[in-house]
């Protein structure tokens, strides 16, 4: 049986039929009576031959593909990832924040200096191996450590002149210390990617410093800042907005309308909080089930009207990929463990390695496998959201909180051009 795959997309327009490929980036216009009949009968029940003109020419551009070959075509294209070599370091576990929502215990562990030079020495090698290297730093908030992470970029910055791998750099921040002086080394060290949170006119609440004063003011100063810097300086800033119950506040990106203007360096992303762990989190009145999915529609539909980019509907390739399924994904804590997800940090299942004083880095290979690719669903080969997710998006559900991942509720059906 023959089928239009989840990665072909369709529309009509003008009465012709747009057929593209979102993995070959192969277009076809198809505009006759006749064969735009039987592209639509095709779209509902498949084909058992490649008996017709269309067919052959659908199947030829990998548009039309048989059940068999749908398996191939994305191991082909999720390949990438298997030369894709994602570090993501946390210098140190301290933080200058005490947000109740944070799972993070905060005993400030700081990477000990032997033990960044052996993860240095590691990365090193890696980037002689990869065709992409991605390096993300987290925490524990990293700006604490910022000596290390421009240390660390320098030399990856010079690896990258010689080898040519491509090379992306990130930072998960609460972005108090991240003024104008600090972002230009930070951005000449390589990293030119950031998420910051701010939580709009709750951020004194729910993010507050760990002398308990408030700390909107000073981020967005920073943020104001870096609005100002040049703009061929190539940067992306994330603005996550963590939401509580009832929280309709839409002045509030009235507020940040303002200050990032159309400037498309920035976007936001509106996550509604969650009990992610920890006893604090109690003290917040967090989104029901259902409440949340509306009230996120509501904030995105808001950022739309007034024109704010929202980043929470990501389809890019990978985009709903999280890192801990990448097969080459490892997290370095700042006391030596290795794991894979960020929220299950100390699970035992969750540690893939560990950094030996005197062998250096050590890789349970098989507890690393665990965490990768695990196959697709049934509804995968016609779900118009395979490119950006590739049934990759949370292994935390599968393997530690033991979840039935056999049916999927975010299943799209394959339908319009993006
Ligand atoms: S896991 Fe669900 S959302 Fe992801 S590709 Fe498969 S069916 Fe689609
Ligand atoms: S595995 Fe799941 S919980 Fe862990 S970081 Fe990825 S998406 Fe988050």
């Amino acid at each position: 049986m023959y089928i239009l795959p989840g990665f072909t997309s369709y529309q009509e327009r003008d009465g012709t039929i747009i057929v593209r490929s979102e993995i070959y980036q192969s277009e076809i216009e198809l505009s006759d009576p006749d064969i735009k009949k039987e592209f639509y009968q095709v779209t509902k029940k498949g084909c058992d031959e490649l008996s017709t003109p269309m067919a052959k020419v659908l199947h030829k551009q990998k548009l039309l593909v048989d059940e068999n070959e749908i398996k191939d075509y994305l191991d082909e294209y999720r390949s990438v990832l298997d030369h894709t070599f994602n570090a993501i370091l946390m210098p140190t576990e301290g933080c200058n924040f005490r947000c109740p929502y944070c799972y993070e215990n905060h005993i400030p562990t700081t990477m000990t200096r032997h033990l960044f030079e052996q993860i240095l020495a590691y990365l090193s090698d890696q980037c002689t191996k990869f065709e992409n290297i991605i390096l993300s730093w987290f925490g524990g908030e990293p700006t604490l450590c910022a000596d290390n992470v421009i240390e660390v970029g320098s030399a990856i910055n010079k690896l990258h002149k010689k080898y040519r791998f491509h090379y992306q750099s990130d930072m998960t921040t609460n972005g108090y210390l991240l003024n104008e002086k600090l972002f230009r080394k930070l951005y000449t060290a390589g990293v030119t990617r950031y998420q910051i949170t701010v939580d709009g006119r709750n951020h004194d609440l729910t993010r507050p410093h760990v002398s308990g004063k408030g700390t909107l003011d000073v981020i967005m100063k920073n943020i104001t800042s870096m609005t100002k810097l040049p703009k061929d300086m190539d940067f992306k800033i994330v603005l996550r907005h963590n939401i509580l119950s009832g929280d309709e506040d839409f002045k509030w990106y009235d507020y940040l309308a303002d200050v990032i203007g159309m400037d498309n360096r920035f976007s936001i992303l509106v996550k509604p909080v969650g009990n992610w762990g920890g006893d604090s989190v109690k003290t917040l009145d967090i989104c029901s089930n259902t409440e949340k999915v509306e009230l996120v529609r509501r904030h995105i539909e808001y950022l739309h009207q007034i024109g704010l980019q929202c980043c929470n509907k990501s389809k890019g390739p990978f985009s709903n990929v999280c890192y801990a399924n990448y097969p080459n994904s490892m997290i370095f804590r700042a006391d030596g463990k290795i794991e894979k997800c960020t929220v299950a940090l100390n699970h035992p299942m969750n540690q893939i390695g560990y950094i030996d004083p005197k062998l250096g880095i050590i890789i349970d290979q098989e507890q690393q496998k665990l965490w990768g690719f695990h196959g697709y669903r049934e509804t995968c080969a016609k779900c118009a959201e395979v490119t950006s997710c590739m049934n990759m998006r949370c292994s935390k559900g599968r393997i530690i909180d033991g979840l039935d991942c056999s049916s999927c509720d975010d299943f799209i059906p394959r339908t319009f051009l993006r």
